[in-house]
């Protein structure tokens, strides 16, 4: 039944794409479900999909990743992260190769590590877009409220809008016409998070991550470019709202503040970026240890950067599918679950 109504959907856009038209999404697992539902072949030739820097894990830039390997190597320290992070290379080792690094599936979990582990100190490696930071956001705060004191975070969180904006703002040969926007992140934001991509000019549709939902988005997009009309809508009612989750963002408002921060491959952007505030200063790694993180080269060779831009796709990297693979990663991109190296070698 679903299949019959891909077909349709499938058929439909044939009939309705007239001009040629780049989409790009901007989340991993979008990534991972177009490339995992053959999304592409369902389209005609006209239509093509990029992606963009969704994957929080490739985004971290190669001078973050040192001075949290740095830190694993110190006995005084317990790191809790979550898994995807553990296989990331660094200069010479990965999080994966010190017994001190604990996998966590809530950020909660390295509060009772601070709990049982007195004599450590228990640095939580704060990684992702606006999905995850509420959640670290509440874990200081619960820290704070339970006086937790050999608790901190390696803070090196993203926000989506301006790299979104600056890559539309350098694309001066794929032309992208349409966004799929990120669900996940959405359902924190709200929909009118994303109003700022009107103006440029750009339709943009919130979309959830079944085969059936993206097909209904690309639709959306490519109806809306033929007629010469600009959108921001949600196709993810079940999940996103207008105004997103205020209790959420209400954590992150109270904990963060907005920075510049360093992309992989991209360099830093100004306001993509969360920093602690001094209010909870004692909960921020930075300043409770000193770290020094400074920018360092990706890999040579490797493309994550363009890659990230929506500037290459991953058979465009010498490395791909050859010296790089999944179980022997050069770049993050072919390290994470959402990263687009992965997504192609796998599917
Ligand atoms: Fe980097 Fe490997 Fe992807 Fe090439 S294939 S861009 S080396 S992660």
């Amino acid at each position: 039944m679903i299949k019959d109504k891909i077909k349709q959907i499938s058929e439909e856009i044939k009939q309705i794409s007239k001009k040629d038209i780049c989409l790009m999404e901007v989340c991993g697992t979008h990534t991972m479900s177009i490339a995992r539902h053959g999304i592409r072949s369902l389209l005609p030739s006209n239509i093509r999909i990029i992606s963009g820097p969704g994957c929080p894990v490739c985004v971290t830039p190669s001078g973050e990743i040192e001075t949290a390997i740095n830190l694993a190597k110190d006995d005084r320290f317990i790191i809790a992260t979550f898994g995807d992070m553990l296989k990331v290379p660094g200069k010479s080792a990965s999080l994966q190769d010190y017994k001190n690094v604990k996998i966590i599936y809530n950020p909660l979990e390295s509060l009772k590590l601070a709990e049982d582990n007195p004599l450590k100190q228990v640095v939580l490696l704060g990684i992702g877009f606006e999905t995850t930071s509420p959640l670290i956001a509440s874990t200081i705060k619960t820290a704070h409220k339970m006086s937790i004191n050999n608790f901190s975070v390696f803070c090196m969180h993203k926000t989506v809008p301006s790299a979104i904006n600056l890559i539309i703002d350098s694309d001066k040969d794929r032309n992208i016409s349409g966004l799929i926007l990120p669900g996940h992140v959405s359902a924190i934001t709200g929909r009118r998070y994303f109003d700022f991509i009107k103006d440029k000019k750009i339709s943009g549709v919130i979309c959830g991550f079944e085969a059936l939902e993206i097909m209904q988005t690309i639709y959306i997009l490519i109806r809306t470019f033929e007629l010469n009309e600009t959108i921001v809508i949600n196709n993810y009612k079940t999940v996103v709202s207008e105004e997103g989750n205020l209790t959420a963002k209400k954590a992150v408002f109270d904990v963060f503040d907005m920075c510049d921060s360093e992309w992989r491959g991209i360099g830093l952007i100004k306001d993509s970026g969360l920093k602690i505030k001094a209010k909870y200063k004692e909960y921020d790694a930075v300043i409770k240890f000193g770290l020094k993180v400074v920018s360092l080269p990706d890999p040579a060779g490797c493309r994550c950067g363009d890659i990230l831009m929506a500037k290459a796709i991953p058979n465009e990297c010498k490395y791909f599918g050859k010296e790089c693979t999944p179980s022997n990663p050069i770049g993050p991109c072919m390290v994470s679950s959402e990263g687009t190296c992965a997504a192609f070698y796998k599917y």
